[in-house]
């Protein structure tokens, strides 16, 4: 059984997850903590409920995604690991970050690069990688098969979708990434993005104004 606790944190409203089963053993996806509040929120969680970090896992490499990366790897000691394909991406926010105004970020060295078919294990959990590009060139999502979630990042939102505009962005490869990805899950499977409210492939299928199946031509 699955704990899913979500933080929103930086001025981005991203959306940080700390992930847990039975054993207690957790994973972050996409630590985007920045201010000391934020810090202390998210290791006030982990100690209160004695979690084991295993992984901190980053569904792509834009800034508010990974703005704690650096913060958690150092307080958890647990290993970073990145979507291979989205290095680059990871690696550019170094240069953009003071522009932003986070003069404090600081890069965290990724552990470990997933492909898609890599699987990701804690406690009594495995979550199989999916490539999701479209919104970055190298994005993943991180799905678990048993208990029907998936952790996918700025792909597909609550009636919405990733933005495009970015660079390494591609409106029609993220139109496939979700339905050639995302919309051949099961209808229940609910899905938890990187900014609001989580919601369910079923659901988007049917209405998401940018790429229910009634829109395909
Ligand atoms: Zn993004």
């Amino acid at each position: 059984m699955l704990s899913i606790h979500t933080f929103t944190f930086n001025p981005f409203s991203e959306n940080t997850y700390v992930v847990f089963d039975e054993t207690k053993e957790a994973i972050i996806i996409d630590p985007g903590c920045y201010s000391r509040e934020e810090q202390k929120e998210l290791v006030s969680f982990v100690e209160t409920h004695q979690l084991k970090v295993k992984y901190i896992l980053n569904t792509h490499g834009h800034i508010d995604h990974v703005l704690g990366n650096d913060f958690s790897k150092d307080k958890f000691k647990a290993p970073l690991a990145i979507s291979k394909l989205d290095e680059a991406t990871t690696r550019s926010v170094k240069t953009y970050a003071p522009l932003y105004g986070f003069d404090a970020y600081r890069e965290a060295e990724p552990d470990m690069f997933l492909l898609e078919g890599d699987t990701i294990s804690f406690g009594n959990t495995s979550w199989s990688i999916l490539f999701l590009p479209g919104h970055s060139a190298g994005h993943i999502g991180f799905y678990d098969e048993k208990e029907k979630v998936i952790f996918s990042g700025d792909v597909l939102f609550e009636q919405s979708i990733g933005r495009t505009d970015l660079p390494g962005g591609n409106f029609e490869t993220l139109i496939q990434s979700i339905h050639q990805k995302l919309f051949t899950l099961p209808d229940e499977v609910v899905v938890y993005p990187g900014h609001g409210d989580p919601t369910t492939t079923g659901e988007e299928k049917i209405s998401n104004p940018f790429c229910a199946i009634s829109l395909i031509k």
